[in-house]
């Protein structure tokens, strides 16, 4: 087998071609078409009716709130919103999903041509949106006693239907073209501004982690400069934002390889595995007429008011790029710091301690920091740190007036994060004041002084940068709790006047 080409080399000779296709479960308290609630987590197949389970004789009803998100999704895409719209039943046989068929849309999307815009590296791009549309989430397959997870080599399979019947939302991409080596990227920026969009809108939690939003990416490469399209793969739930990135990147070099070798690319789904980044083939890709589908008999049409729908516009709220157009603006900072504070998941955490009181610098500093640092051992997102913005703010407050050194205020941060209270408190009952007592730092400096006599003598000459061992000496002897800066002046002015 010859090796795969470079990412360059493949981008030396294939344009390529990406469709996104993202899934998100609304945040609806009640299923789509029946009355079970949608809690996650619940044990196994207890969130089920004869509705959401397909029982014979029983029959849905359409959820108003889920139509209604999904019209704020689509008019917050800048999409046309259908008058009128019908369900249509896809069939298909999958252990899960009991009814064997899918309450779902076809040609008649509930949303239609829209576009998202996203910045990458500076550079406007627009996103084409071919369709949103509303269906039924499936169950969920848990395959028992194989290595892997999967079905294969599983010596047995449990289902829970807790999920079938969750309201998703699919939004499909019209095909993104002309990025070339920014493709990856571009896709990893597209998934998290409408995660971000999604998230202010209210209709979901977006959590990747436990699937309510699970993206599908589409790769097919185009040879430079032809403007035919190749043979596209499609990469199943790919399940966090790296990893989109990294979907994308490794389908482009391991078509390149396929093409470059002479073979063809099948058309399949393809699994994405995190631990070598690579995919590995799924099943052939069924066409849409292997799902026969037809408009679902069981429900009348949906044909949303206009005056609902203006109602609905109304209540949008302003688009997440332009919060961060006008933050960005009021805090003057560089696009690439709040690029920086924007991947990190600390945009509102950052606005909320700004807003708390704190300088951006400081509020920056602090949450991409020594935050983002605990966060990240920790295993956890930024927000779901026990600690607050408006303790940040004052940490920050109390390092500003000389209060805290930098090394106090992390244990303070330790201690809140630990749940030892506000941080005035945590500093009353540890003690971690800084000592401005000059008394006790000129005890601590006359000692410095008499321990290292030749750094001494060398400060005294005037060389005042070798003051450095005569602050160590002090500050060890304060336990960390001297201002440092304060220090070096004290013992500058003590040996130089
Ligand atoms: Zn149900």
């Amino acid at each position: 087998m010859t090796s795969l080409p470079t990412y360059e080399e493949a981008l030396a000779s294939y344009d390529p071609v990406m469709g996104l296709e993202v899934h998100v479960e609304l945040g609806t308290r009640t299923k789509m078409f029946c009355g079970c609630i949608t809690t996650f987590g619940a044990e196994p197949n207890t969130h089920v009716c004869p509705v959401c389970l397909g029982l014979p004789g029983s029959l849905p009803v359409v959820n108003r709130m889920a139509i209604e998100y999904t019209i704020r999704i689509g008019l917050a895409l800048n999409c046309t919103i259908a008058t009128w719209c019908r369900f249509a039943r896809k069939n298909y046989f999958y252990p899960d999903m009991p009814k064997n068929f899918q309450i779902s849309q076809y040609d008649e999307p509930l949303c239609t041509d829209g576009y998202l815009d996203v910045i990458v590296d500076g550079q406007a791009i627009r996103v084409g949106i071919e369709r949103v549309h509303l269906e039924e989430d499936t169950g969920k397959s848990l395959h028992v006693g194989g290595a892997t997870g999967r079905i294969h080599g599983a010596e047995y399979s449990l289902v829970d239907y807790n999920r079938a019947g969750i309201p998703l939302v699919e939004i499909v991409t019209k095909p993104i073209e002309g990025t070339g080596a920014a493709a990856p990227e571009v896709a990893r920026v597209y998934v998290t501004e409408l995660r971000d969009l999604l998230r202010a809108l209210g209709v979901s939690d977006v959590r990747m982690e436990e699937g309510s939003l699970r993206c599908d990416v589409n790769t097919s490469l185009s040879p430079r400069g032809s403007g035919v399209w190749g043979t596209r793969t499609e990469t199943k739930n790919v399940n966090s934002l790296r990893s989109v990135e990294r979907a994308v990147r490794s389908e482009i070099e391991r078509q390149a390889a396929v093409l470059d070798g002479g073979g063809r690319v099948i058309q399949e789904t393809r699994h994405f595995h995190e631990d070598s980044g690579r995919t590995t083939s799924g099943r052939s890709k069924e066409e849409a007429q292997d799902y026969r589908y037809f408009p679902e008999p069981d429900l009348v049409p949906v044909a949303p008011p206009a005056d609902w729908v203006a109602q609905i516009r109304a209540t949008l709220p302003e688009a997440p790029s332009k919060v961060r157009a006008r933050l960005r603006a009021g805090w003057d900072v560089p696009e690439a710091e709040m690029d920086a504070i924007v991947n990190a998941g600390a945009l509102d955490l950052v606005a909320q301690t700004v807003a708390a009181g704190a300088s951006p610098a400081d509020a920056r500093k602090w949450w991409l920091g020594e935050l983002a640092r605990r966060a990240n051992d920790a295993g956890l997102e930024l927000a779901d740190l026990p600690i607050t913005p408006a303790q940040v703010a004052r940490i920050a407050a109390l390092v500003a007036d000389g209060a805290l050194n930098d090394r106090l205020a992390r244990d303070v941060i330790d201690a809140v994060l630990a749940g030892e209270g506000d941080p005035d408190q945590v500093i009353a009952a540890r003690g971690l004041a800084v000592v401005s007592d000059e008394g006790a730092l000129n005890a601590a400096i006359d000692q410095a002084i008499a321990a290292n006599p030749d750094v001494a003598a060398k400060v005294r000459d005037g060389k005042v940068a070798a003051a450095g061992p005569l602050v160590g000496a002090v500050m060890r002897a304060t336990g960390g709790q001297a201002d440092a800066a304060r220090v070096r002046e004290l013992i500058l002015a003590r040996l130089t006047q």
